[in-house]
């Protein structure tokens, strides 16, 4: 093994809330629809041992020795959630731990990719009855904000955006375009609304009202769009006193994202990717292949800047961040291609490597008087010499 590649595997930790350095990725089949069905459709997908996925067109391919001999079609992920999975399941599974590692302070992402209607917004949104990650994580936080409100004070912030057609709008509150700029903590979305949200209550009806607001296509009028990709970011303010009675602003930031339709536009090699460049497809999707290519084979530079999807995700798919993807995938042997696609994509994305996940914290000066100002300042000068 080459030297780059040792101190890659060197700095891989497995220790989830303190520094994973590598990206979780997750399979989750969607049910055969009842259309599908109907039309004949059969299911091509089996799901074994919780871990592995096999496609196959033949429904004799039953048996798990049989499945074994297909080359290319089998595929083992962190995990892999057949058809029966709840979206209790699916959120325990995938995002719980990032939840509890944003309350320390730490980031997290999770994404779903697949093809128009394999499950991604299923699994992120979910329905009222079935409420997917978004409102589970944030259900979840307040739950555990309620166990330890008793040490510090938190703030939980929303903001909800879509990216379509390389503009970035604002869900919550439709109307003009937002600008991204770049400030400390990384790229931001200029006068993007921050909900503080006190309950999980109103946090159903505010993100369904946000999904409406997305970009519809103009020829599928009753569908919101299968381009454009929603970003929920859950910003969690948490003031604790340390062990020296100082007070700490700790930030910890979850982003969950339901990306748009990866039919076509994500392509596992160079040579595919260029081909498709200048085809009518998704920039955004794109820019996150190439990305996703130079981070899996080391690249120095990692075109982030080449998409505004990019641009937000940079923290992350490189960053300090605890990183977890869901592939959606459909059963349906008419899907047979795109989900092979989104499986073989899913693969390659277990390669990234992102640096440890640390905690962002940050010591705050709050004095009572200006006389407590001046002493502190003494101390620190003092510190300073
Ligand atoms: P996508 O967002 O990937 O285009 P959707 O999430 O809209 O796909 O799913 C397409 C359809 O399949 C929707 O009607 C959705 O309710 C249904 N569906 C997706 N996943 C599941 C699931 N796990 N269980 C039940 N229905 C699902
Ligand atoms: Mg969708």
């Amino acid at each position: 093994k080459n030297v780059q590649e040792l101190e890659r595997l060197e700095t891989v930790s497995e220790n989830p809330g303190t520094g994973r350095s590598r990206i979780l990725v997750f399979v989750r089949l969607r049910p055969l629809a009842k259309k599908e069905k109907e039309a004949g459709s059969r299911c091509c997908v089996r799901i074994l041992n919780r871990r592995d996925v096999y496609l196959t067109e033949f429904p004799h391919e039953n048996d798990y020795l049989r499945l074994k001999r297909l080359r290319g079609r089998h595929f083992t992920f962190d995990a892999s959630f057949p058809d029966s999975a709840t979206q209790q399941d699916v959120y325990l599974t995938t995002t719980a731990e990032l939840v509890e590692a944003v309350l320390q302070g730490r980031n997290g992402s999770v994404f779903c990719y697949g093809a128009t209607g394999a499950g991604k917004t299923y699994t992120m949104l979910g329905t009222v009855e079935n409420p997917g990650v978004m409102v589970l994580a944030i259900k979840d936080l307040f739950t555990k904000i309620r166990q330890r409100s008793s040490d510090g004070n938190h703030a939980v912030h929303l903001s909800y955006l879509e990216v379509y057609n390389e503009t970035v709008r604002d869900l919550l509150s439709p109307g003009r375009p937002l600008v991204l700029r770049e400030d400390k903590q990384g790229i931001v979305a200029a006068g993007l609304t921050q909900y503080r949200a006190y309950s999980t209550d109103e946090v159903m009806a505010l993100l369904q009202q946000g999904n409406l607001n997305r970009t519809t296509e103009p020829t599928r009028v009753n569908e919101t769009s299968s381009r454009s990709h929603a970003i929920l970011q859950v910003v969690v303010e948490y003031r604790v006193k340390d062990a020296s009675m100082n007070v700490v602003n700790r930030v910890g930031k979850l982003s969950l994202i339901d990306l748009a339709g990866s039919e076509r536009a994500l392509a596992t090699d160079q040579r595919t990717l260029r081909s498709l460049e200048g085809a009518n497809i998704n920039r955004s999707l794109l820019a996150l292949s190439s990305c996703i290519n130079a981070l899996v084979e080391g690249k120095k530079h990692i075109p982030y800047r080449n998409s505004k999807l990019t641009q937000l995700l940079k923290d992350s798919l490189g960053g300090a961040c605890n990183t977890v993807m869901i592939a959606n995938i459909s059963p349906s042997n008419l899907s047979f291609g795109e989900t092979q696609n989104t499986l073989h994509w899913a693969d390659r994305a277990k390669e990234i490597r992102t640096k440890a996940c640390e905690v962002n914290e940050e010591l705050q000066q709050v004095p009572e008087s200006e006389t407590d100002q001046a002493k502190l300042l003494l101390e620190l000068q003092k510190e300073n010499r």
